[in-house]
């Protein structure tokens, strides 16, 4: 018989659900992102529809693709789950087993099952109970090497009786998270190491779109660099969408600041550098925060000292993702988002060149600010002001 079934992605979304002043916002702002990452498949076919707090993806020839569609829309933020499944305008118990059986007898076949039916239509005749038991036994007798199990199932076989039927299996874990830019902007200090595009990828899961910015000092820190950073930022972009990278030429301020402070304060001086110039960028770019990739006592540009003597340097409040975090914990991150194999090719770090062997860690902010402020006089605020001005921003 025809059921008229139409293969679908059902797309739940979970916080966003929570917050209902901004909901809508929230809603078009995934939806819109659903849209984005599809739009070179559209026939014109595809539709993304809102439907009962969550999104239905179709297809109005009903030949969905969800094998080519999950992976583009896995990492959207915002989105909880993904399930691929079956939409029906068809309203029997005939249609819906003739369904389960055809389109889902893979995914119950040697395993334990339940089904679970949402009867949001009370006008079906039978009880969510009914349809779960009746449609439950077919299965069991029809798909061999089956087995049902109320308490612990391995697959929930799921049921939604509305003005349409839809027939899902347990989904694909989405990413969380609110989504991408629904928090502002922030500017993203990112180097070519392992922590800070790992920050940059939780802040953006929280809602805050990111403008990646790089301190490059040739030729004491090599092209290659460059390159890694653009990577990281290339690899980012799968959560964000494209996002340009700000290129800052920083070796005229790492020269002056080396020949000007004690060695041992140099790594503070080139931090609060960065952070000048950072805030100057967010101001333009009208960003509201920076992110950084700092730990808590990695080293000792990260001790709880050297972080309050950095920290007055920045205009905005610095977002820190990574401070409560173990390494193994931000490296198994790195793993997931596809940075940690860019980020341990071997490269320069500015900040590590000509650097102490000791460097000072507790530092006074009192004196690292009074030092500044002459340094300021004698030159370096022209050179922030320039290096800020000549930065290249590149996709
Ligand atoms: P990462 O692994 O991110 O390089 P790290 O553990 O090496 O961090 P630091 O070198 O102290 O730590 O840098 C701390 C943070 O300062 C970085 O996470 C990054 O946000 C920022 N930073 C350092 N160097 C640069 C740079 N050249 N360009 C942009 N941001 C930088
Ligand atoms: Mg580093």
């Amino acid at each position: 018989m025809d059921t008229q079934a139409k293969r679908i992605m059902l797309v739940k979304y979970g916080e966003v659900a929570l917050r209902q002043g901004n909901r809508a916002f929230y809603e078009k702002q995934i939806m819109d992102d659903i849209r984005r990452r599809i739009k070179d498949l559209h026939t014109g076919n595809i539709k993304v529809i809102r439907e009962q707090g969550r999104f239905l993806i179709e297809d109005i020839n009903g030949d969905l693709d969800n094998e080519l569609i999950l992976p583009r829309i896995q990492t959207i933020f915002g989105a909880i789950a993904f399930c691929d499944g079956i939409k029906t305008v068809a309203r029997t118990m005939e249609a819906f087993k003739s369904i389960a059986l055809n389109f889902f007898a893979p995914r119950l076949q040697g395993t334990s099952f339940k089904v679970h039916t949402k009867r949001a239509d009370k006008r079906f005749p039978l009880t969510s109970n009914e349809i779960s038991a009746d449609l439950g036994e077919y299965l069991l007798e029809n798909i061999p090497d089956s087995r049902v199990d109320l308490h612990n199932p391995h697959t929930v076989f799921r049921v939604e009786i509305r003005n349409n039927a839809y027939f899902y299996v347990d989904a694909v874990a989405g990413e969380g998270g609110l989504p991408y830019g629904s928090a502002g902007k922030g500017v993203l200090l990112l180097s070519g190491g392992i922590d800070s595009p790992v920050a940059g990828y939780l802040a953006a899961r929280r809602g805050v779109g990111l403008i990646p910015v790089y301190f490059h000092s040739p030729p004491y820190v090599s092209e290659r660099v460059t390159d890694k950073v653009n990577d990281l930022r290339r690899a980012l972009t799968a959560y964000t969408g494209e996002i340009p990278l700000h290129t800052i030429p920083f070796t005229d301020v790492q020269l002056f600041l080396q020949e000007n402070v004690p060695v041992e304060k140099l790594t503070i001086f080139l931090k609060r550098a960065m952070l000048y110039i950072a805030s100057a960028i967010a101001a333009r770019e009208k960003a509201h925060c920076l992110i950084t990739g700092d730990a808590v006592g990695q080293v000792a540009s990260q001790t709880l000292h050297s972080i309050a003597a950095v920290n007055s340097a920045a205009a905005l409040p610095i977002l820190r993702p990574l401070t409560a975090m173990d390494k193994h914990q931000i490296i198994e991150i790195a793993r997931r988002i596809q940075t940690f194999d860019i980020s341990i090719r071997p490269f320069e770090d500015c900040c590590t060149l000509f650097v102490a062997k000791h460097p000072e860690n507790k530092p006074n902010t009192q004196v690292i600010e009074r030092m500044e402020a002459r340094l300021m006089e004698m030159g370096l605020r022209d050179l922030l002001g320039k290096a800020t001005s000549t930065g290249d921003i590149a996709k």
